[in-house]
């Protein structure tokens, strides 16, 4: 291999991966390339690799990695060469109009339009990967914490911590979380550490299920026993949460927040719906017919230096610690044996971690 190429697991065309040799990126006067370290394989690369989410064939899979500062463009500063670095998995320009709004997921006027990772150009499953607007986009990592540990501040909690926060809890509160994968676990994370007061967990897997336990749920529903939305009424005496996460994806999750919702509810989804591709429906009685002040969120990462620090922040002061989710490890050359099980969900892999070096 010459020694200005590397190589890059990409996705050839729908439902073939491989790793191709590309040629090492150059950075921009705004860019930063980083040598990769550790990624993650997450649900939206399989995706991907599925043609569920529609991508130009040949481009690099991957938006969940850390490395360290490899080149920078002439006007990055405030970061040095060599230094460990993660990125998060949605990097926006925090300067359109979206952006400036607030909505750094929505930037560039697009829907998920900071989704730029294989979406928009190639994502980060390789030796090395290009991150544009790198000062607003790329966190120090701390020496106290290990790469598979920042890994999880790319995207995994800052996706579960939006839906607690879209939860809008306030301390005692309750909450159903449908779903146990790695965004659900992440948003119970989440909401123990806003101050739930019973965090009720939907999950049917027993490893899944001990992790709820684990990182904070109070309850446990096995919805292949039991009915998910009469457990939850029963669990909060009629009256319903105060706020339900749906981070699963499926019409059937979804209709069952507004059925254990309380009036005045929230209702974050955090699950993706593509999968399906169907309109979801509200049902009307727990939607009050359209009256029952219960308020709807949707949204993904927002990505950006400052959420990373927050999230690294928790981590480095042993607030949280999410690494027992990861259920497997593989090399750089294994990568194409992680996205067929994390397809298949076989040998009961939640999240996998691929070392670089
Ligand atoms: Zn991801
Ligand atoms: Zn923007």
């Amino acid at each position: 291999m010459a020694d200005d190429t590397m190589r890059a697991f990409v996705l050839k065309r729908v439902g073939e991966v491989g790793v191709v040799e590309k040629p090492i990126p150059e950075p921009g006067p705004n860019d930063a390339v980083v040598r990769t370290t550790a990624a993650m394989v997450c649900t939206t690369d399989v995706h991907t690799m599925k043609g569920v989410i529609s991508v130009a064939p040949g481009v690099t899979l991957g938006h969940e990695a850390v490395g360290v500062v490899h080149a920078m463009g002439s006007a990055v500063e405030g970061l040095s060469d060599g230094e460990r670095v993660a990125v998060a998995g949605v990097t926006p320009c925090f300067q359109c109009e979206n952006c400036q709004r607030g909505y750094t997921s929505q930037c560039s006027g697009r829907m998920m339009g900071g989704a730029v990772f294989t979406n928009q150009a190639d994502g980060n499953m390789a030796e090395y990967f290009l991150v544009r607007n790198a000062r607003a986009n790329l966190a120090p990592i701390s020496e106290t914490l290990s790469d598979h540990q920042a890994l999880y501040a790319t995207d995994m909690l800052s996706t579960g911590f939006l839906a607690a926060e879209h939860a809008e809890l306030e301390l005692g509160d309750t909450v159903a979380i449908f779903a146990q994968g790695a965004v659900g676990l992440s948003a119970t994370i989440g909401c123990r550490l806003r101050g739930a007061g019973l965090i009720i967990a939907v999950e049917s897997i027993p490893w899944r299920q001990e992790l709820a336990r684990r990182f904070g749920a109070d309850v446990i529903v096995d919805h292949t026993h039991d009915d998910p939305v009469r457990r939850i009424l029963e669990l909060t005496d009629g009256q319903g949460v105060d706020a339900a996460i749906e981070a699963l994806g499926t019409p059937g999750t979804w209709e069952a927040t507004f059925r254990v919702t309380k009036p005045g509810g929230r209702i974050s989804n955090v699950g993706y719906h593509g999968d399906v591709n169907e309109p979801l429906k509200i049902p009307l009685e727990p939607f009050g017919y359209g009256m029952s002040d219960k308020q709807v969120y949707g949204g993904l990462n927002r990505g950006g230096r400052e959420r990373l620090r927050r999230i690294l922040r928790l981590m480095e002061h042993g607030n949280v610690d999410p690494t027992p989710m990861t259920t497997h490890e593989f090399g750089f050359d294994e990568i194409e044996r992680a996205f067929r099980m994390m397809e298949t969900k076989e040998d009961g892999i939640i999240k996998p971690l691929i070392r670089f070096e």
